[in-house]
């Protein structure tokens, strides 16, 4: 087992206001699983996914990696899991607009000193954004910003990709071309992947579908 959240709470506000977005969550995720989680709007799907990656804390509960629970790391330990164990994949892509589409993938890669730039290159090439390279986010479309978003995501090898609606913003055809690449990613270099997603199509391309409803997941068989 490669991911294990046990018993996750988190609790938004405080009194009359307080929010439960995770109530008890448990899950666990093998090496090179492909998981969908779905949910209405505000049923904990980010919230679960935050935690997953250590972008933020929970109430109580743990997550563990390979048996370690980044909630007991330093701030500074979290930060350097988070940078060569994770990538993240966002609905609005998250590009910086002054860098062009190679400066925005090797930003993390810059963090970290082993970066593999020929490695980099082969994520560009399989992602087929080879030449948009020199051009910014905004002379780009929506399905070449996200693949300039994957590969960064995929810069530092990282073994986890989370993707929060990855596809969420996309018109059908660059959703379902964003999704075979991921696909093929995954096979290529191996990650384990989350996607949040609405699209029952994408969740249909995963191993697995965990339901998420008031902050209670459940698994479809
Ligand atoms: P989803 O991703 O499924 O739409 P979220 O995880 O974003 O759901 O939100 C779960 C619940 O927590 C919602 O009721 C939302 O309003 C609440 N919530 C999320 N983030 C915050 C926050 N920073 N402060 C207060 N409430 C929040």
């Amino acid at each position: 087992m490669l991911i294990e959240a046990k018993d996750l709470c988190k609790y938004y506000g405080k009194g009359e206001s307080e929010v439960k977005a995770l109530d008890n969550a448990c899950l666990s995720i093998d090496k090179g699983e492909m998981t969908a989680i779905v949910g209405t709007s505000g049923a904990g799907k980010s919230t679960l996914l935050h935690l997953l990656g250590g972008l933020d804390k929970p109430s109580s509960g743990v997550v563990r990696y390979e048996g370690e629970n980044i909630f007991d790391y330093s701030e500074r330990k979290l930060a350097r899991f988070r940078l060569k164990k994770i990538g993240f994949v966002f609905q609005f892509f998250g590009l910086v607009p002054e860098l062009t589409a190679w400066n925005n993938i090797i930003l993390p890669a810059g963090l970290n000193r082993n970066a593999d730039k020929e490695y980099i290159r082969h994520i560009c090439d399989t992602l087929g954004i080879n030449d948009r390279l020199t051009h910014y986010p905004s002379q780009l479309s929506g399905g070449q910003q996200q693949r300039v978003a994957i590969a960064r995501a995929l810069a530092n090898k990282p073994s986890v990709l989370l993707c929060d609606e990855p596809t969420g913003n996309l018109d059908e055809a660059s959703g379902k071309e964003v999704m075979e690449l991921l696909a093929r990613v995954r096979k290529e270099y191996g990650q384990t992947v989350i996607i949040i997603t609405h699209d029952s199509s994408v969740a249909g391309q995963c191993d697995r579908i965990i339901k998420i409803n008031d902050g209670k997941l459940t698994e479809n068989g």
